[in-house]
């Protein structure tokens, strides 16, 4: 069983360039602004199917957000990709620092989001992403690591998290 299913966001649904960047050759979906700053954002092809996919199987209340970006520009990409993550299951490097705050130095506190069901899918190598798998207590086997999505599509990667999502449910 799957408690809750959270997606990196930057490099796994999408691929954002901001625009002084000046990587011409990137054939982007959609301009967004957030605050002074313009990104180029690809959507990956993968990522309609995939959330539909999830939403399905788990039921859209399990299906959350998890990016270390800041909260304007996931809400911004969010709205404006139509990635439809209601803005409460969306967590952000604001909520991940104040969360895993707490869980060093408040002996008190109980991380509500914790839980040994959730699964994290998500380009970095989980060793790298020690901050995400506090916030969600994710343990190492329920963490898919995927090829980074740079905005050219891989044959396979949705078939693989597919996979992944399936047997973790089946468990
Ligand atoms: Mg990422």
């Amino acid at each position: 069983m799957i408690n809750r299913l959270w997606w990196d966001l930057d490099e796994v649904l999408i691929s954002s360039l901001e625009i002084n960047q000046g990587v011409e050759e990137f054939q982007y979906d959609i301009g967004i602004r957030v605050e002074d700053d313009i990104y180029h954002v690809k959507i990956n092809p993968a990522t309609y199917p995939l959330l539909s996919f999830s939403r399905n199987l788990l039921g859209p209340e399990r299906v959350w957000l998890l990016t270390a970006s800041t909260r304007n520009y996931a809400l911004k990409i969010n709205q404006a990709c139509d990635l439809k993550f209601p803005e409460n299951q969306i967590l952000t490097r604001e909520d991940i620092s104040a969360i895993v705050n707490h869980c060093r130095f408040d002996p008190e506190f109980k991380n509500p989001h914790k839980h040994k069901d959730n699964i994290l899918i998500d380009n970095l190598p989980a060793r790298q992403n020690e901050e995400k798998m506090i916030v969600g207590g994710i343990p190492l086997d329920n963490y898919l690591k995927v090829d980074d999505y740079y905005g050219h599509y891989q044959e396979g990667w949705r078939e693989k998290i597919e996979d992944f999502i399936k047997k973790c449910h089946e468990n």
